[in-house]
């Protein structure tokens, strides 16, 4: 099977350079699955897990916190606000992320803009710890 080259880059630097067989993510319009040869598109992603299936059977999975995804027929590169692969994933950092986003969950009930962050940095923080445990 051929296979497609993977960039995702962050503003901190590249976090992911390979050549997979297959790109899945999550866009806002819902999840994508990208073969090599696919028409070039660009669409924005949601925060979720990149999986990229690799030649080898393995799948390699990256927390994306949003940004874009730029598809060549030869070539994906993801832009993401913060990227992480499973083994740079600190979890009791995005563990205690997620206790205090949830706090002001509880707290910011009235405030829409709070509501509206907390809810974005528990998302962060849910998906780093469930491609920490390779979810
Ligand atoms: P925190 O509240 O723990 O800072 P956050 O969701 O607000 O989490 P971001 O603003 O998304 O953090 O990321 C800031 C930087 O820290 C990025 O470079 C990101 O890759 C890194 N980062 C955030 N959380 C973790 C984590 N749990 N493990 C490893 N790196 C992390």
């Amino acid at each position: 099977m051929s296979t497609i080259k993977v960039n995702i880059v962050t503003p901190d630097g590249p976090v992911y350079d390979s050549e997979v067989e297959m790109v899945i993510a999550r866009t806002a319009t819902g999840e994508i699955g990208v073969l090599p040869g696919h028409i070039p598109t660009v669409a924005p992603l949601e925060i979720g897990a990149v999986r990229l299936n690799k030649d080898n059977g393995a799948a390699d999975l990256v927390a994306v916190s949003g940004g874009f995804i730029e598809i060549r027929p030869d070539k994906v590169t993801i832009l993401a606000q913060a990227a992480e692969t499973a083994t740079n994933i600190d979890v009791d950092r995005a563990k205690a992320a997620a206790e205090r986003a949830q706090q002001r969950l509880q707290q910011a009930k009235q405030d829409d803009v709070d509501m509206k962050r907390a809810q974005l940095a528990l998302n962060r923080a849910m998906n780093r710890i469930n491609v920490f445990e390779g979810k």
